[in-house]
């Protein structure tokens, strides 16, 4: 049985390591990587390790950007510097960056706060966060996702910030409760943004 070959269980092993690849298709994702040519393998494998080298997180609004290039947010000067929107992951940015009506910075919390899977404050980039708030910025908005660990997150945010004079809101009511801004279309998203209300 091929199931017993060390190569074949090393394989399986690395990619039952990827989030998001349900158990239900890791056959069948393990079965497409045997069955692609060498060389469509090492494209595969360059790929990777082309973005490893070249693609770094920024250490102001940690989403990722180029290493040899500034960050596209942060040092663009187009974009309104006055207003951070605070989101769980880079797919959260995307799904508002593609509205298309958004102009201010971001900052990507990298999670969100879950004792049960043992995410604490501390093992996301909420201190960057609170760092990055000075005279400049006027306006924070809270778009963790409307579950209970995004909407604990952005309580949590909001309690470290009460001293500071910065305006914090979150967005409008119309996000399905626990879902996440990623399944969401554009419309939506943008009303969400649009008609944001005081945190
Ligand atoms: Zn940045």
């Amino acid at each position: 049985m091929i199931e017993q070959s060390p190569a074949f269980k090393q394989l399986l092993k690395n990619l039952h390591q990827v989030p998001y690849l349900a158990s239900k298709n890791l056959y069948r994702v393990t079965a497409y990587f045997l069955s692609i040519d060498t060389e469509k393998a090492q494209q595969f494998c360059n790929a990777i390790m082309q973005a490893k080298n070249s693609i770094t997180q920024c250490t102001i609004c940690c989403t990722w950007k180029e290493k040899e290039r500034p960050c596209f947010f942060c040092k663009a000067p187009k974009r309104n510097q006055h207003i951070i929107c605070v989101v769980e992951t880079w797919h959260e940015m995307m799904a508002i960056e593609k509205t298309g009506g958004y102009d201010g910075l971001y900052h990507v919390l990298g999670g969100a706060i879950c004792p049960l899977d043992g995410i604490g404050p501390e093992d996301l980039t909420i201190n960057q966060l609170i760092n990055r708030i000075d005279e400049n910025v006027q306006e924070l908005i809270l778009a963790t996702n409307q579950t209970p660990e995004g909407e604990a997150t952005a309580a949590f945010i909001a309690h470290h910030l009460k001293d500071k004079t910065v305006k914090i809101s979150c967005l409008a009511r119309g996000i399905p409760v626990g879902s996440s801004l990623e399944f969401m279309d554009r419309v939506t998203v943008y009303k969400a943004l649009s008609e944001r209300r005081p945190f």
